[in-house]
């Protein structure tokens, strides 16, 4: 049987969780659908991903308002990928934050991302024309390159890139205060990671440097809140699981001369068993395999996906 493409047949809504993870520190999540982030300052409010559209971004200002009417003054976006940044418009922040090198992968490739993302996974693009127009996602105000730090009043919100991991240009939020961390779509937990834009060699050093931290909550980008050190440390080495047990057995296949249907199958052999119960596996392992088979090869830039591109690749592998 065909397997309908990506996440195009997924429909049925999930539902949204919004749970305190330290002190005024609040996560939105819907059952592996994207996350966001909300940190509550002395006066105004700090987001963590905007979500795909303004609709779906209004949930998570519902939320907000049940808990603070502190004006929302920053947003910070971890990378450029279009489920994350697309609702950016209804928060109204004055302050729109991304590395410097996520703002160049806008330019590069976001009017390309922004078509494919929402080819792929219709349901997370709820009120699609509410979007604002301008093209192709979304700008941001300020960047940086390694770090920065923004006050909240007396609250310090640390901002960082740590090394290359789903993106070439993903950050992480950090609260030393509650000594809590947002990771973008760095760390999953129960959910697959899109690792079709990513670097396999450099992930899992990236996932030890935010282990250092030692942090006793984590926001990942999809999947339940992580609280306690336990649970932090638990999908941490999960995370890292996932990637290797994918990049191994592509790498072996691709660097012997094999082909992108042996790799495929040699990546299903191996994660299938592990893996095949979490949210949005079947819609990301055929852009994984495809990103593996190319990084293994010495391909250090990842090759823009395109809506046509998409759906060659998925023909090929998953049709
Ligand atoms: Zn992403």
């Amino acid at each position: 049987m065909t397997k309908q493409f990506a996440s195009a047949g997924d429909m049925a809504e999930k539902k949204i969780s919004f749970t305190e993870i330290g002190k005024d520190i609040w996560a939105f999540t819907a059952e592996g659908d994207p996350n966001t982030g909300v940190i509550i300052g002395d006066n105004s409010v700090m987001i963590v991903e905007a979500q795909a559209t303004p609709e779906l971004a209004n949930k998570v200002i519902e939320k907000v308002r049940s808990v603070t009417d502190k004006p929302i003054s920053h947003l910070v976006l971890t990378h450029y990928h279009a489920v994350r940044v697309l609702g950016a418009s209804a928060y109204h922040a004055p302050t729109i934050i991304m590395s410097q090198k996520a703002r160049s992968m806008v330019v590069e490739r976001g009017a390309e991302d922004r078509e494919s993302e929402f080819q792929r996974f219709p349901r997370l693009f709820l009120g699609y024309d509410s979007i604002d127009k301008v093209p192709p996602l979304t700008w941001p105000t300020t960047t940086f390159n390694d770090r920065m730090t923004v006050y909240l009043g007396k609250r310090r919100v640390d901002l960082m890139f740590l090394g290359r991991a789903h993106t070439a240009g993903d950050i992480i939020i950090h609260v030393p205060d509650a000594n809590v961390m947002f990771t973008g779509d760095i760390v999953e937990y129960h959910s697959a990671c899109y690792c079709g834009d990513g670097h396999f060699n450099e992930w899992g050093p990236t996932l030890e440097k935010i282990r250092a931290f030692d942090v006793d909550a984590i926001a990942p980008g999809r999947g339940d809140a992580l609280v306690g050190k336990e649970m932090v440390n638990k999908a941490l080495t999960n995370t890292a699981d996932f990637v290797n047990s994918i990049y191994r057995p592509v790498a072996r296949i691709a660097q012997g001369g094999g082909t992108l249907k042996e790799a495929w199958d040699a990546a299903r052999a191996e994660c299938d068993p592990k893996f095949s119960d979490y949210a949005i596996y079947e819609h990301c392992l055929p852009f994984n395999v495809a990103r593996a088979y190319d990084e293994a090869l010495g391909i250090d830039t990842p090759r823009i996906w395109t809506a046509e591109r998409d759906m060659r690749m998925w023909e090929a592998l998953q049709g």
